[in-house]
């Protein structure tokens, strides 16, 4: 059992994810797992950090495969007895001009960007040590005014609001896309924001646990935009590269002392719930 610090990152063997490991590498005092669904993709990473004279750890994670997160879990377990950040980077997008139908973008943008991370988040969380970190990423378009309707703005905002209530919620959209209803019923017409608003609602709900233990472990979890950021997401579109949009949430895990926050690409700390 080591006694040393441990950071694990999901989805990292390209893009920001890549660029959060090769940061913490860098200046995390302790042992960094880059995770990545194929073995293949993330052992090729971890080969590119070393020729940098990096040294990360690899462990194949596929946050939708129940059984990949279980063995996942055990390792840590097994190997570390706990850990002491996670940064939540696994995501997918459908390019604006997909062909595929929306009622399945909807189902697998959901299943993948919330309720998997969900559920990795609730294998993972009993195992944080203390004073733990987690980072989310999410996404501007994460923000809670990406959501036209008011009053789902109100539920999702909800001081109270329950995890199970939230996964209602995000059920719900999958069920209104399904039956052509998603704009009348208020969500807008983008499956990815929906699914980024739910990541940061869950932020904000897990910090209201973590906050809530008795004993504390006095564990933060923030949600970060890392701006706009060419990758094979973006079809290599945007105004920063992959580096710099590994900054906001190297910052996060590294050095900010928030708890349950929204924060932009410069580090700023936006009210999630403005207008
Ligand atoms: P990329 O598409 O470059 O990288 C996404 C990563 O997630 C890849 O490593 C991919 O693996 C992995 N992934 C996808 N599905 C799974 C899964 N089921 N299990 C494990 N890993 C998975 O995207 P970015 O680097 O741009 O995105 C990183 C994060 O930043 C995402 O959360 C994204 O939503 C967010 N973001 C990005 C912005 C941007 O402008 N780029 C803007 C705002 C937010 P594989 O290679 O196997 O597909």
């Amino acid at each position: 059992m080591s006694a040393q610090k441990i950071a694990v990152v999901t989805g990292a063997n390209k893009g920001i994810g890549y660029q959060i490991v090769r940061g913490l590498c860098k200046n995390y005092d302790g042992i960094v797992y880059l995770t990545s669904r194929d073995e293949e993709r993330g052992k090729d990473a971890v080969a590119e950090l070393e020729k940098e004279n990096l040294k990360p750890r690899f462990h194949q994670l596929d946050i939708t495969q129940q059984n990949s997160i279980d063995k996942f879990k055990d390792f840590i377990a097994n190997e570390h007895g706990g850990f002491d950040l996670l940064v939540n980077n696994a995501a997918t997008a459908f390019p604006q001009k997909s062909n595929v139908p929306m009622p399945e973008q909807a189902k697998k943008t959901l299943e993948v960007n919330y309720f998997s991370t969900l559920r990795f988040c609730e294998a993972m969380f009993p195992l944080l040590r203390t004073n733990a970190r987690v980072v989310n990423v999410s996404s501007l378009l994460g923000h809670l005014s990406k959501i036209p309707s008011e009053a789902k703005r109100k539920e999702l905002s909800r001081p109270d609001l329950t995890i199970p209530e939230l996964s209602k919620l995000m059920e719900k959209y999958v069920l209104d896309v399904q039956s052509g209803k998603a704009e009348t019923e208020g969500w807008g017409s983008s499956n990815y924001v929906v699914s980024k608003v739910g990541i940061s609602a869950f932020t904000n709900i897990q910090q209201r646990i973590f906050d809530e233990e008795t004993p504390s472990r006095g564990i933060s979890i923030n949600s970060v935009h890392p701006g706009w950021v060419r990758t094979d997401m973006t079809g290599n579109k945007g105004h920063k590269s992959s580096e710099q949009g590994a900054a906001a949430p190297l910052w996060l895990a590294l050095e900010a002392n928030l708890k349950g926050k929204y924060v932009w690409d410069d580090c700023s700390v936006v009210d999630w719930c403005a207008k």
